[in-house]
């Protein structure tokens, strides 16, 4: 273990708890088989424009319903979880005696819940309704993976649409709901046009696979296969995400590690310096050229050192060339071995994959230089699906830290403003925290955020604030104290740039208005 590369090294957090869920996989039309899948709301904090199947949390008053042949407590709670889930999100009562209900009657028993005007037990009971677990089909259950800020341990049931019943959903959490063939769904996941997590990508390849006995297909999984498909989540086809383990900068505690392509693949920052990420890596990389692929180089997106404290292991062990863009490959000179620069625009473009779900497509990453963060950073920009990996530039969670001499702010907005000018942009895979799935938005939302900080440090220098650290005192009233030293660096981006328009003098530490 090296503690000491970076003065922020932090030791593991303890992975969070994962909460009790459940969630349904609706099908209907035996005949031409169709699966319901929703659109969580931008505005979620979790998994925000992600496509998903509908459910959520269990809730203390699911025990108390009852439910008929259930194999005991634990798993009667989480089928009437599953149940009460669907219902809340779509309407659908899956119940027996509900063919007796009118559809304006289930209409008026929803929103009757909705509005907390009756527990779920008694709504039933005094419709006349039982819940049965046989009307539910048994999926595999998915745990979060530890790395998640947040984790469910789900238990996933499928079932078919009651006759006489449609799926709704009311806009709010989740902004659409849509009935597609399973191949539509997984069409659309390897265009780029949705965001799914494993359990969402097993569920629709199986069910593109055919719906006879899928789940049991599903179940039939074995616990090394499911290991694997945990430790790197392929959030778009062909793009493999595995979160290791780094002395990064809190909040953050793993760096994102891509794997992409299909019979070629690159990897993207393997930046762990610890052995055991490292041993994750190279078990993730061994399966793959198990199967038969292969990987042609590492990619460097920048210097800092939870990006490259993994490059040298990796590119041992495996005899791989590492390629950086010529800025990084100058300061890390002596650290890791760089075999080649990689210039703004050029398109690595990795071979078609021969097998799954869509043989013979080709990635093309096209490489942008993105400086601000760092001077050599790179941005990969995957051109048929618009996933775009940003590296350090926007990150999943919190903002970015803009650090002179490294970082320059004018530079940073710069490269944020071209991240807009990209043709199509479906996803930001960045180098911490989750994918973000309302690309535009994130972005956007970060110049605005600049511009706020760049207004109110603008604002604290009028008002009399001349030296760094009152500014910080001054701005960062939302930031814990232990990280100022970093608000600082930042605060010296935005004067720098401010002196660079002409807006601020510095004389010295001191900083005036113009
Ligand atoms: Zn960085």
């Amino acid at each position: 273990m090296n503690q000491t590369i970076n003065p922020l090294g932090t030791s593991a957090k303890p992975p969070v708890t994962p909460k009790d869920a459940a969630a349904m996989i609706l099908l209907r039309d035996p005949a031409d088989p169709k699966v319901f899948w929703v659109k969580r709301a931008k505005t979620l904090a979790f998994m925000a424009n992600y496509h998903a199947f509908p459910g959520g949390q269990r809730d203390a008053a699911d025990a108390e319903v009852p439910i008929a042949n259930a194999e005991n407590i634990p798993d009667a709670v989480m089928r009437v979880t599953a149940i009460r889930e669907i219902f809340e999100e779509t309407g659908v009562l899956i119940a027996r005696g509900v063919e007796n209900l009118p559809a304006e009657r289930r209409a008026a028993m929803r929103h009757e819940f909705h509005s907390d005007q009756i527990p779920f037990k008694d709504l039933l009971k005094r419709e006349g309704l039982t819940l049965d677990a046989n009307l539910l089909i048994e999926a595999p259950r998915w745990v979060t993976p530890a790395t998640s800020p947040r984790r469910y341990n789900t238990r996933f049931f499928a079932a078919w649409l009651p006759e006489g019943q449609e799926a709704e959903v009311i806009p709010g959490e989740l902004e659409t709901g849509e009935w597609l063939r399973p191949k539509e769904a997984l069409q659309k996941w390897i265009d780029g046009d949705c965001v799914i997590v494993t359990p969402i990508f097993c569920a629709i390849q199986a069910l593109a696979e055919g719906v006879e006995d899928f789940t049991e297909r599903m179940l039939g999984v074995s616990q090394e296969e499911r290991d694997h498909l945990e430790r790197r989540v392929q959030f778009r086809y062909g793009v493999y995400l595995c979160p290791l383990r780094t002395p990064t900068i809190p909040p953050a505690t793993h760096t994102n590690c891509y794997l992409v392509g299909g019979d070629e693949m690159v990897v993207i920052d393997p930046g762990s310096p610890y052995p055991d990420q490292q041993a994750v890596l190279d078990y993730v990389v061994a399966r793959f050229i198990a199967q038969g692929k292969r990987f042609r180089e590492i990619l460097i997106t920048h210097l800092h050192p939870d990006h490259i404290g993994g490059v040298t292991h990796l590119a041992e062990k495996f005899n791989l060339p590492v390629a950086a863009h010529r800025l990084t490959a100058e300061a890390i000179n002596g650290e890791v071995r760089v075999d080649r620069f990689i210039e703004d625009g050029e398109v690595i473009e990795l071979s078609e994959a021969a097998t799954g779900p869509a043989a013979r497509l080709t990635w093309r990453l096209r490489a942008m230089w993105t400086p601000g963060h760092a001077r050599g950073h790179l941005s990969f920009y995957e051109e048929r699906t618009g996933s775009l990996l940003t590296g350090d530039c926007v990150v999943g969670f919190g903002t970015v830290v803009i650090a002179p001499p490294e970082g320059d702010m004018n530079d940073y907005l710069a490269s944020l403003r071209r991240y807009l000018e990209l043709p199509r942009l479906t996803a930001l895979m960045p180098g911490h925290g989750p994918v973000v799935a309302d690309a535009r938005g994130r972005i956007e939302e970060y110049i605005a955020h600049r511009h706020d900080r760049e207004t109110q440090i603008v604002s604290a220098v009028a008002s009399g604030a001349r030296a760094i650290p009152q500014i910080v005192k001054a701005v960062y009233t939302d930031v814990p104290e232990a990280m100022h030293h970093l608000a600082e660096l930042s605060v010296l981006a935005h004067l720098e740039k401010l002196v660079g328009e002409g807006r601020v003098a510095r004389t010295a530490n001191e900083f005036r208005l113009i």
